[in-house]
């Protein structure tokens, strides 16, 4: 697919121009990811979050990105996993909430992290077939705006179901 990648590393080093952060409803911090986010952005997100009034599931919030080199931090809620049918529709809405509102601040790059895939219990196989649907739905209904999309992953087994999945695809 045109301008999607997938990347292995850390996505506080992201050069893109907003990164997306797994978060809680609370937005008040936490592990995995987000607690990565926080302490590389430094503790005036959690000031802004603080100010925000937290993020249903599905939903995406967007922050500054103080000291990451991302300007903006998208904060979505991914599902956590429990084997109903809504937990894809929750899931493929974070990607698609999170691109919009990217769109929206005329933001043309993000990285996105594997959402719900740690502590919300999200199988990799099920999670990358959402992510990668979702993100062609949208190209497709965004046609003609240009947008970078990083799939960052923190394990080599991630970043192997994102190919295969791709593959699997046909993009
Ligand atoms: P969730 O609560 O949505 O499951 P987690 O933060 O527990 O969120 O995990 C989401 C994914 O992010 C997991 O695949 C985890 O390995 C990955 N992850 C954790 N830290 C980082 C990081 N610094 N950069 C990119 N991905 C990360």
């Amino acid at each position: 697919m045109k301008d999607v990648k997938v990347l292995l590393g850390d996505i506080t080093l992201s050069d893109c121009e907003c990164i997306v952060n797994a978060a809680n409803r609370s937005l008040l911090g936490g592990g995995g990811v987000d607690g990565a986010i926080h302490r590389a952005a430094g503790p005036e997100l959690l000031e802004e979050c603080k100010s925000i009034g937290g993020c249903n599931t599905g939903e995406a919030k967007i922050t500054r990105g103080y000291n990451l080199k991302a300007e903006y931090v998208i904060h979505t809620v991914g599902p956590i996993y429990s084997g109903s049918e809504k937990d894809a529709e929750l899931l493929g809405k974070c990607y698609l909430n999170s691109l919009d509102l990217a769109k929206e601040h005329g933001l043309h790059s993000i990285a996105f992290p594997a959402l719900s895939t740690g502590v919300y219990g999200y199988p990799p196989e099920k999670a990358t077939k959402i992510a990668v649907d979702a993100v062609r739905q949208w190209k497709e209904n965004n046609k003609g705006y240009q947008m970078k999309i990083d799939f960052y992953c923190f394990s080599e087994r991630m970043y192997a179901q994102y190919i295969l999945t791709l593959k699997n695809t046909n993009y």
